[in-house]
């Protein structure tokens, strides 16, 4: 349902908490942080409201100056911790706001190879589909080309990755996704309101669009892999 992602150069871990806290409006039932740290993926999630996380978080730091963040409301599998968004593997978090409609498919295809999913999540086949490519050899970049057009339905992706501290990658399909420029930092959000307390500049993915997100700027393709330019606006959203 609330996508936020931080790639920065401060600990992300309470960050990624308040910016979820912008998006509560839209409603959800549970939430979840992702940030690496140390070199592993780490994350904290929870049932029910965003301070159940904060709660969380406080009992259980999670350090980490890039990180991924999710206010889930359930579509496939029931409202639960275990089900709560980032869906991680040994190589990828993804935090996923819509529906995978063939990810049943995806995830038999994924089986011959050995990859079972522990959730009851469309999400999951997307992070165990982007863990094979890699697995094979792929780079983060290409991994989750590959997969995009894999992937049927209407949905709004963000990806972090184990073996680099400084890249997010984003897609919006159907969902709405905009990124956020700060000064050696960049954010990312679902809607201008999750960024207000970071940037007012913001770009907004069209769909079909997919960026890959570093701390200095973003590198935007459209749906055929073609770089575009998305123009930064300065947004009116107050923080
Ligand atoms: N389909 C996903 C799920 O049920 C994402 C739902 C959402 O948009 O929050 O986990």
């Amino acid at each position: 349902c609330g996508i936020v992602g931080i790639v920065g150069n401060q600990p992300v871990a309470e960050r990624l908490v308040d910016a979820l806290k912008r998006l509560e409006y839209r409603g959800y039932d549970s939430a979840g942080v992702a940030t690496l740290a140390e070199g592993d993926i780490a994350r904290r999630r929870a049932e029910g409201k965003l301070g159940n996380l904060a709660q969380k978080l406080a009992a259980e730091p999670l350090a980490g100056t890039i990180g991924i963040g999710h206010t889930r409301w359930a579509t496939h599998g029931a409202p639960t911790e275990l089900n709560a968004h980032p869906h991680t593997t040994d190589r990828v978090g993804v935090v996923h706001n819509g529906i995978i409609e063939n990810y049943r498919d995806m995830l038999i295809d994924l089986a011959k190879d050995g990859y079972q999913p522990t959730t009851q999540t469309d999400t999951e086949a997307v992070a165990l589909w982007v863990s094979r490519e890699l697995a094979r050899g792929a780079q983060p970049e290409q991994a989750v080309s590959n997969t995009l057009k894999k992937l049927r339905g209407a949905f709004a992706l963000a990806f972090m990755f184990r073996d680099d501290e400084g890249l997010l990658i984003a897609a919006r399909h159907g969902a709405p996704l905009a990124i956020g420029y700060g000064n050696g930092e960049m954010y990312l959000g679902s809607d201008a309101m999750a960024l207000a307390p970071f940037t007012s500049r913001l770009s907004y993915l069209e769909d079909g669009d997919w960026a890959v997100i570093t701390h200095t700027g973003a590198t935007i393709r459209d749906a055929k892999d073609a770089i575009v330019e998305r123009d930064v606006q300065i947004s009116q959203t107050s923080a």
